[in-house]
């Protein structure tokens, strides 16, 4: 390890735009796999090489397969396992991370509460045994339409007046952006909304500023996830910089898509942060994308050039997005600074 991945792997982080579907590991799928006899032929070989993604469009495709994999309650064991180890291995200790129950409901095989409860239960016992805090937004999901979106969100409502859990936060807009504008969701987040949840959008990822507009104006959503369609609108780079809404930007998640940049050194993650806007960096498939946190902002300073001082900010601003209470992310924050404090001290002793 070099000084800076060491650097980077000694800060304890946050990340707050991830699927835990899109972090499992091979192994689970395989065992998955032999548990229910789904041969490994030509067609799972290529949804499950996730080499070959190319588009979003492919990427939903093969995160469609390998949810059909999950057929009873206690296989999302399984991806409660992998987020966390992959947390541990980035030195994460608080996530907020997507869970999308659309394609579990729709084939009909696990219920919306046996799905939660196991997830819930899990990273509950996680958090005992390892420290580590993850809670889950809801992904409705724009794929299937605003009335299948509005009875995920009734499921949730029901699900959280039943287990009074503090392991749900809210609900995201997750799937196709094309043809499936944020607007349509309106009613969706105004019942969300009422309910006291928090509402966040995929908005900007593939689809041009106007996305962007409707997820902050019509959805009044509270983060944006991706949002790097937005340098192309100067007044829409204004406003996100005078209401400081977190962009929950995930570089190399858009390489592998190519709707807007198709490499590293051009992202426009660098201009948005010089222009003064909220961004924090995240990995959104970590597995599917093979890309880890750690990696991330290592690419960060490499291929955009940000200093260490510029990483802290970055780490910061994924702490301060979170939905923690305010007292919490001090203390964070408080915690970083200690642990960054105390290295710099050492290496300043050798
Ligand atoms: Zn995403």
């Amino acid at each position: 390890m070099d000084d800076l991945q060491q650097f980077i792997a000694l800060i304890p982080k946050t990340e707050i735009h991830l699927h835990i579907e899109m972090c499992v590991s091979s192994a689970s799928y395989n065992a998955l796999m032999d548990k229910y006899g789904i041969p490994h032929d030509e067609k799972t070989n290529a949804l499950t090489d996730f080499s070959k993604i190319v588009s979003l469009q492919s990427m939903i495709e093969s995160f469609f397969f390998v949810q059909s994999f999950f057929r009873e309650p206690e296989d999302f064991l399984l991806v409660v396992q992998d987020v966390i180890a992959y947390a541990k291995r980035n030195n994460i200790y608080y996530i907020e991370a997507f869970a999308s129950p659309s394609m579990i409901l729709n084939r009909g095989v696990i219920s919306y509460d046996e799905m939660f409860d196991v997830l819930i239960g899990g990273f509950r016992d996680a958090k005992k045994s390892t420290g580590i805090d993850v809670r889950l937004i809801v992904d409705v999901s724009r794929t299937f339409g605003p009335q299948n979106a509005m009875k995920n969100l009734e499921l949730t409502l029901a699900f959280l007046e039943r287990t009074k859990t503090d392991g749900i936060l809210g609900i995201g807009l997750g799937g196709q952006e094309i043809d499936h504008p944020c607007a349509d969701y309106e009613a969706v987040f105004s019942v969300a909304r009422e309910a006291g949840l928090h509402v966040v959008a995929h908005a900007g990822e593939e689809v041009g500023p106007q996305s962007v507009w409707e997820a902050i104006d019509i959805l009044k959503a509270e983060r944006i996830g991706h949002g790097i369609s937005s340098i192309q609108d100067p007044k829409l780079i204004e406003r996100l910089k005078k209401d400081q809404t977190p962009l929950e930007v995930c570089p190399t998640s858009n390489i592998i898509t190519k709707t807007y940049v198709s490499d590293l050194a051009d992202h426009p993650v660098r201009a948005l942060f010089d222009s003064g806007l909220n961004v924090t960096v995240n990995t959104d498939d970590p597995i599917l994308f093979s890309i880890e946190l750690n990696k991330e902002y290592e690419n960060m300073t490499t291929k955009l050039g940000f200093t260490r001082e510029e990483l802290l900010v970055l780490v910061k601003n994924n702490l301060m997005a979170t939905f923690l209470p305010k007292r919490e992310k001090d203390k964070n924050w408080k915690r970083v600074q200690e642990v960054i404090g105390t290295s710099a001290s050492r290496a300043s002793r050798k």
